[in-house]
């Protein structure tokens, strides 16, 4: 049984509380909380050596102890003096009650601090400070941890040393063998030594270690979702030429990457083997022309075709798009979203069912039991990080092995898509159709509000239209919820003569429908929204997009929002509201603002952000990594892949003692944090 948190000496049940809020608890979880840094305290200077602005460790004794000096009603300053062979210094505390009492002159101590200068003399500001011959956290490197409320260093500090000595010895998850073909660290060494290492070196392989750990893991339990069915034998289009009929009738000549595509497509659609295909494309690419010019081949041979769209509008729109595209084709399109009546599903149903519907587009509504298919050939999921595996399994049954096309327009650098589409076969539209104008984006910072609200009056009083867009983040969702309605709120009264419209998640689909349709004919002008517009939505006289907490998204998500705009012929504009002004997120919203590549953007954002970042993976749908960093480790990452395949030809189901502990850890990343797969 693994231990609880609340057994390990010096955390009682409300110490625990604060560990079980950072997802640890057990004894086991804690040591898997890794430092964030590590700060070298292993050198003792003397006082005569230290300099303005250093942070050293001391040896000293006490001269004088404590005392108290109350300079206002809240600044106290607490000062004792300490010497060593070489010179006295001067220590100070600012609002620590707790420090008088704590030194008796002649006491020897260790301090780990900062050197500062007050009034030409160098002193020791809030020092670290342990009893010489009892030292704990100094006189070695010692690991800083992310912080949470409640938990300070210190206690998470003691707490990791207590679990590191009373875990004892921790069984291993990774095979002798594996770890010796590829040099990976055993597991005690490396968790001693990722907590409190020896050296620098030594941390360095054990951070090896974890990060190896971490991803061989993420690798064994996404192949454990993998479709197994890429071999399996699948409907053959006999006549794949036809596609030239509909190409013909098409408004536009297709680019080179969509021709290059399609045939891809329509090459794996006539091997007899079944389909498995991720197209990938920059928004406004032509993913759906594509994806039309499959359906009507799969239409011509013979079989019926299914569209899945994440949302209800989506679902229409696609509908509409496809209609218009197949007006004098003699091919007939049907609907089938989750809203519609009973008896219109009826009628739905018995279409699909009977072969009278050729195309089916719709929600997830298509993979409910009451639909049957008469002859399903081909299947096309767009933005299909909305999908589950389970879902794409239940639409597969739904037909005899039908293609599967997934679309998606969240390019992802190569080192995600391998971890995340090992199974699938990858197509990239890496070109957007002539004449586009790229959307012009500008980051600013608060004190340039009036103005951007100024250009959005002008914009839209020459009928133009805006979406204002707010963050929204799990656990603050309330406030953040606030904030988007907040925010509709005060643009309302700021622009009395414009219709502000407030779209988010909360909301119920049929309402959002309504105020998306109000926005697409124009009634609303000023749409105010959470990202559950990201997905899809085209609204061609929409031409500016605002962006409220701009550095709280994931560049991917940033450029996918901005494909919201730029759909018309007018120049659009996307204006990035950051605060803060760290560098990370200067960076990151200058790559916004030079680039328009989404390949190249999404790499920068791994690049940019390091591990455990929340948005980087996440929006990828891959679980929160603890340590590895998806861009700086690919060297690890290729190892870990190895590793997988390895274990996999020798035990795919991880069945055997020498995998069973990596099977455990496999499992526990569920199918819910992997939602992309
Ligand atoms: P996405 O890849 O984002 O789904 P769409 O398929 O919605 O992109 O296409 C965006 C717009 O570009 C649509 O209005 C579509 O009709 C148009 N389009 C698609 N292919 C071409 C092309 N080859 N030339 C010109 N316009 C195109
Ligand atoms: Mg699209």
């Amino acid at each position: 049984m693994p231990k609880d948190i609340r057994y390990l000496k010096g955390v009682g049940e409300k110490r625990a509380e604060l560990f079980r809020k950072k997802g640890i608890k057990t004894v086991e979880d804690l040591l898997y909380y890794f430092p964030r840094s590590h700060e070298d305290r292993s050198e003792t200077k003397e006082i005569a050596d230290c300099v303005e602005s250093e942070t050293v460790c001391l040896s000293v004794t006490v001269f004088s102890p404590v005392r108290e000096t109350r300079v206002r009603k809240n600044l106290l300053i607490s000062s004792m003096v300490v010497s060593d062979q070489t010179g006295a210094l001067n220590v100070v505390w600012y609002n620590n009650r707790y420090v008088k009492g704590q030194f008796m002159t002649g006491d020897e101590y260790i301090l780990y601090g900062k050197i500062t200068r007050n009034r030409g003399k160098l002193e020791m500001l809030n020092p670290v400070y342990e009893k010489k011959g009892k030292e704990r956290f100094t006189g070695k490197i010692v690991p800083l941890y992310p912080l949470t409320e409640g938990l300070t260093q210190k206690i998470l500090q003691s707490s990791m040393e207590l679990a590191i000595k009373e875990a004892g010895r921790l069984e291993e998850y990774i095979p002798a063998e594996i770890r010796n073909k590829y040099h990976i660290a055993e597991l005690n060494y490396a968790m001693k030594n990722i907590h409190f290492p020896e050296d620098f070196e030594s941390y360095n392989i054990a951070r090896e270690r974890f990060v190896f750990e971490e991803l061989l893991i993420l690798q064994l339990a996404l192949s454990g979702h993998k479709d197994e069915n890429t071999s399996r034998e699948s409907v053959k289009f006999e006549d794949i030429l036809c596609v030239r009929d509909f190409v013909k009738t098409l408004p536009f000549p297709l680019t080179n990457a969509q021709k290059k595509v399609l045939n891809e497509i329509l090459n794996d659609c006539k091997s007899g083997k079944m389909m498995n295909r991720l197209v990938q494309g920059d928004v406004g690419s032509g993913k759906t022309a594509v994806a039309a010019a499959a359906i009507y081949t799969a239409v011509k041979n013979g079989h019926q075709a299914a569209m899945m769209a994440p949302t209800e509008i989506l679902a229409l729109q696609h509908a509409q798009t496809l209609g218009e595209f197949f007006k004098d084709t003699g091919i007939n399109v049907v609907m089938l979203t989750g809203s519609m009546r009973a008896k219109e599903k009826r009628l739905a149903y018995d279409m699909i069912a009977t072969g009278a519907a050729d195309v089916v587009v719709g929600t997830h509504a298509i993979i409910q039991d009451e639909v049957t298919f008469f002859e399903l050939g081909l299947v096309v999921a767009d933005e299909q990080h909305r999908f589950g595996v389970e879902q794409r399994a239940r639409l597969a049954a739904k037909g005899n092995n039908p293609h599967m096309l997934i679309m998606s327009a969240t390019p992802i650098p190569r080192t995600l898509a391998l971890i995340l589409y090992g199974d699938l076969d990858i197509s990239v539209i890496d070109e957007l159709p002539p004449g586009r104008k790229t959307v012009k984006t500008y980051a600013v910072g608060e004190k340039m509000r009036k103005r951007v609200f100024a250009f959005l009056e002008k914009n839209v009083n020459e009928g133009m239209q805006a979406y204002v867009v707010c963050p929204l983040i799990a656990e603050t969702e309330k406030s953040d919820l606030q904030n988007a309605e907040a925010l509709a709120e005060k643009l309302q009264a700021i622009f009395p003569n414009f219709r502000v419209g407030l779209m988010h998640g909360r909301m119920k689909a049929k309402l959002k429908d309504e105020v998306m349709n109000e926005f697409v004919n124009g009634s609303i002008q000023i749409l105010v929204s959470t990202t559950v517009i990201e997905v899809g939505v085209n609204v061609p006289n929409a031409n500016i997009m605002i962006i409220e907490n701009a550095e709280r998204f994931g560049l991917s998500q940033l450029h996918q929002l901005r494909g919201r705009v730029g759909r018309g012929k007018e120049q659009a504009f996307c204006i990035l509201l950051a605060h803060g002004n760290n560098e990370i997120t200067k960076k990151r919203m200058e790559t916004m603002c030079i680039s328009n590549d989404g390949f190249y953007i999404s790499e920068q954002d791994l690049q940019i952000r390091g591990p455990g970042d929340f948005f980087g993976t996440r929006q990828h749908g891959l679980p929160e990594m603890k340590i590895a960093n998806l861009f700086e480790d690919r060297d690890i990452l290729a190892l870990s892949q190895l590793a997988a395949k390895d274990i996999m030809e020798e035990d795919a189901s991880l069945e055997s003692d020498k995998y069973i502990r990596l099977r455990k850890r496999c499992e526990k990343i569920t199918s819910e944090d992997i939602v992309m797969n």
